[in-house]
């Protein structure tokens, strides 16, 4: 962590948690947020955000292992900028997309498609839903985070991300100087709930692609953030390990696209923590080259 980063956590008081690897860093078993995701293996220190007292209480380490911080030679460094293989062309078009219904929606202006969202009923998921969740945020952002789908509290509230991974996401933000709201867009592949928290299915996340290809174009971000896996194929086009994937710059119609894991899959897996602000850092960077600011 440099002067800068150690500056913008202590300002925030995110003073960070550290925990010290002894040996190969536990199974990996992502799905954000129940998915299995494999681990990349690492033997680096981990350096991990600490975050308020209640998400800090949801992410502290396993007892016997009290956070110590380590020496600054262990601080994990951002990767290069790597570019990962060009993605196929467009996947064939999932059975429920209808060609009509895409074109469309590409038309809609933000309230036309927030309205319309909020009564699709494209999928079987909107069956169960309690409404639906559009996004959030500023609609000319640079950022743009992409998770799976909305949870139990914002399928309540509307609002993605909110909640134990929201307050995570909210804390892996402001890691890296950003804030809900400001420069930054959050949506989800699908904007209603899957039932029990599922994995949304490839043909639910193919119906719902105008909606999140249009807030894109909306947007118009300089860089898009994938949390997790299905966010990672909705953006990408295919399905993508996240270990293997972390660290690679891919493109979605000439906008930069990197991945990390799903809070909701770090509140399981803390020991995690050091690699998701090891992909922050690559975002960064990722985002310094699109603007011309330099990495
Ligand atoms: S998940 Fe998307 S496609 Fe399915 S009903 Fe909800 S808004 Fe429509």
């Amino acid at each position: 962590m440099n002067a800068w980063q150690g500056a913008v956590l202590r300002e925030m008081g995110l003073a960070p948690l550290w925990r010290l690897r002894t040996g190969k860093p536990a199974a990996e078993a992502e799905a954000a947020p129940a998915t299995a995701e494999p681990s990349r293996p690492t033997s680096a220190t981990s350096a991990a955000f600490a975050t308020s007292a209640a998400a800090r209480a949801s992410i502290s380490p396993s007892p016997g292992s009290p956070p110590s911080p380590p020496p600054r030679a262990q601080i994990p460094r951002p990767p290069a900028i790597q570019a990962a293989a060009p993605p196929p062309v467009s996947a064939p078009a999932a059975p429920m997309i209808d060609a009509e219904r895409a074109a469309r929606i590409a038309t809609l202006d933000w309230t036309q498609l927030e309205e319309e969202i909020r009564h699709c009923r494209a999928c079987p998921l909107c069956e169960r839903r309690q409404q639906a969740v559009p996004g959030v945020g500023d609609h000319a952002a640079q950022w743009m985070f992409v998770g799976e789908g909305p949870g139990a509290e914002e399928d309540q509230r509307g609002e993605p991300f909110v909640g134990q991974a929201g307050r995570l996401l909210d804390n892996m933000l402001a890691a890296i100087g950003l804030k809900r709201g400001e420069n930054v867009y959050i949506a989800n592949a699908v904007k209603c709930r899957p039932p029990h928290n599922r994995t949304p299915a490839e043909a639910e996340i193919a119906a719902c692609q105008p909606f999140l290809e249009r807030q894109i174009a909306l947007v118009a971000p300089r860089l898009l953030i994938a949390l997790g896996r299905p966010a990672s194929q909705a953006l990408v086009g295919r399905e993508l390990n996240i270990g293997a994937a972390r660290g690679k710059r891919f493109e979605r119609k000439e906008i930069a696209v990197v991945v990390t894991y799903h809070p909701a899959y770090l509140l399981r897996n803390p020991q995690d923590k050091g690699k998701v602000w090891e992909d922050l850092c690559f975002a960064r960077q990722v985002m310094k080259t699109e603007t011309g600011q330099g990495a």
